[in-house]
Formats: C-alpha cells, structure tokens, sequence
C-alpha cells in the first residue's frame, strides 16, 4: 500500500442519494455533529444546502456554513466573546417568526441536537405554535469524543452498558435529580457532558458510591477538532488534574475500563505518528501504563 498514489474521492450529488423536501414554513432541527465538519450528516447537508435562513450555535465550525445557498441568511444564536447568550424562550420565538414569514429554516445545532442540547424544548414550542417539524440526528460528542480517543464505546469483555449525563442543570449546580448512589452502583461506564465545572463534586459523589479511586477517567477536549487533547487520569486526580493542565472546554469525560482500550486503540496518535503501544489494553499491568495528556 505505501507508496500508492491516494485514490480521488468521489463526489456524488447528494439529491441523488436521497433528494429531500423542505417546504416552506417548515423548521428543520440539524445535528451539526461534534466538531471536524466532515462528521455532519449528508441529510443535514442537503437540508443546509436548501435552506432559506440558517439559525446556528457557538460551537459550530464556520465551514458547516459553506453548504447554504449563496442567498440564504445566516443567524447567529449563540454565546460567543463573553457577550451574553439570547435566552431559549427568545430563540423558539424567533424560530416561529421566520417560519410564519414563510422561511425554509434550518436550525443547526451542535452534536445531536436531541443530547443535551435543548432541541426538545426548541422542538415542543414550535409543535405548540403549530409549525411543521422535522429533526435529523447528529453524531454527539459523547459517542464522537470517545471513538476519537480510541475508545469503543462497549466493548464485550468490559461493558455491557452505558450512561449518559450532564454534569449540571439549568442552575449550574450538578443535577439533583440524579441519585449519585446509585448511578455509582449501576454503571458499568459513566458518559459525562458539561461536567468540568463540578467535576470535583460529581467524582466525590462517585467515590462515596462506592468506586474506586483507580478507575480511568478519560478527558477528551475538543474532540475531533484538530486541537484535540486527551488526558488520561482516574478518578482521585481527575479534578486537580483538569486545574493542573488547565484544559479546555468543551470537554466530554468518560469515566470506566472501557478507557484504558484507548492504551491499544489511540488511532489518531498512531496517524500522528507516535509509536503504537502494542500491548493488551485489559491485562492487570497495562493499568500501569494510564496516565498523561496526549
Ligand atoms: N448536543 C450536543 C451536546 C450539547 S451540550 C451533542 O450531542 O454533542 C455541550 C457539551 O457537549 C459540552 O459541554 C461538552 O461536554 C460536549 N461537547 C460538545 N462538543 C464537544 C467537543 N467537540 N469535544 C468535547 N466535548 C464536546
């Protein structure tokens, strides 16, 4: 294979795998997916590509944008410098606006815009206000950030489940309505968005569950943007880890077994060039190898 000349992609017209309708009127809610924009989705795509009015987050790669048509008006709806962030209430009213101006609009939003991301609330106020709906999923960071770091989301010998969670409510504070005991008791592999700021707190509540100081916790910031950094660590030094290397957000955290697969499966670092690390990721001594930023 080395030394081959690298194949030309081929380019199909997206219609033609799928050719869409977008009436008008019509709010369509877009997972933007997680970062790198080559992960948005080819329905997603198509429906940029015929959308009349554009209404995007922060946290969106400019070159998502390059998919709308040369006259379609583009909307920021985000928080960005510092600057405060247009409520909910006013975002689903501006959505209704446009679609009774007859607006084809897409409604961009990062990952999936079902996770985490409010689009239930966008979604049942516009279903209220009586405007049509449609909704194409996206690659959330969560699922994204972990196959970027090299870690298999299950994987049979460790996980046979799951659990996502966000790290605070619309408070701030971590979500009292999770019962921490519990969630530390039940889940075999912890997935965690927004949970820098009370990260200290949430692995507390974990270790007083009952998990062990040990355990990996890996750290994916920026996941699949090319500023990508993954810090490996566990559940005793995670916090003071995360102030020591003053990581970025956004940052998705995956805490379980499941991480130390990555000390096999780093595929990003091995196409970077760092020598892989040929050893079996689960033997009790590979444990001996976690630990650091890459
Ligand atoms: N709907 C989105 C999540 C929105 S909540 C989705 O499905 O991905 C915002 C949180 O998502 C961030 O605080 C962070 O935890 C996570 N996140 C979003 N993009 C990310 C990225 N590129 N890298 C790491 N985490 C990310």
């Amino acid at each position: 294979m080395i030394g081959r000349a690298m194949p030309e992609p081929r380019t199909l017209p997206i219609p033609a795998i799928d050719p869409l309708e977008f009436p008008t009127g019509l709010v369509w809610l877009i997972g933007a997916g997680p970062g790198d924009p080559s992960l948005l989705t080819l329905q997603g795509a198509q429906a940029l590509s015929l959308a009349d009015t554009i209404v995007h987050d922060s946290l969106i790669d400019e070159r998502l944008l390059d998919w709308r048509r040369d006259d379609a008006e583009i909307i920021f709806a985000g928080k960005r410098g510092g600057r405060p962030s247009p409520k909910q209430v006013d975002i689903s009213l501006q959505l209704i606006e446009l679609s009774k101006q007859g607006r084809r609009v897409a409604r961009l939003k990062g990952g999936d815009p079902f996770v985490f991301g409010r689009g239930g609330e966008e979604a049942l106020t516009l279903v209220r206000a009586g405007i049509p709906v449609r909704v194409t999923p996206g690659v959330t960071a969560g699922i994204a950030g972990l196959a970027y770091a090299g870690i298999p989301l299950t994987h049979r010998e460790v996980n046979q489940s799951v659990t996502f969670i966000t790290g605070h409510d619309h408070s701030g504070d971590t979500p009292g309505a999770i019962d921490w005991p519990m969630l530390a008791k039940g889940s075999q592999v912890i997935i965690m968005y927004m949970a820098i700021k009370n990260l200290r707190q949430i692995t507390d509540s974990l270790l007083a569950g009952g998990r062990h100081e040990r355990e990996p916790v890996t750290i994916i910031c920026n996941a699949t943007f090319s500023n990508q950094q993954v810090l490996e660590t566990t559940l005793a030094r995670a916090a003071d880890e995360i102030e020591a290397y003053r990581l970025e957000t956004p940052a998705v955290i995956c805490v379980g077994a499941t991480g130390l697969l990555r000390l096999a499966i780093d595929w990003k670092s091995a196409l970077d060039g760092k020598p892989i690390r040929h050893i079996n990721p689960l033997d009790s001594e590979a444990r001996s190898l976690w630990g650091g930023l890459g």
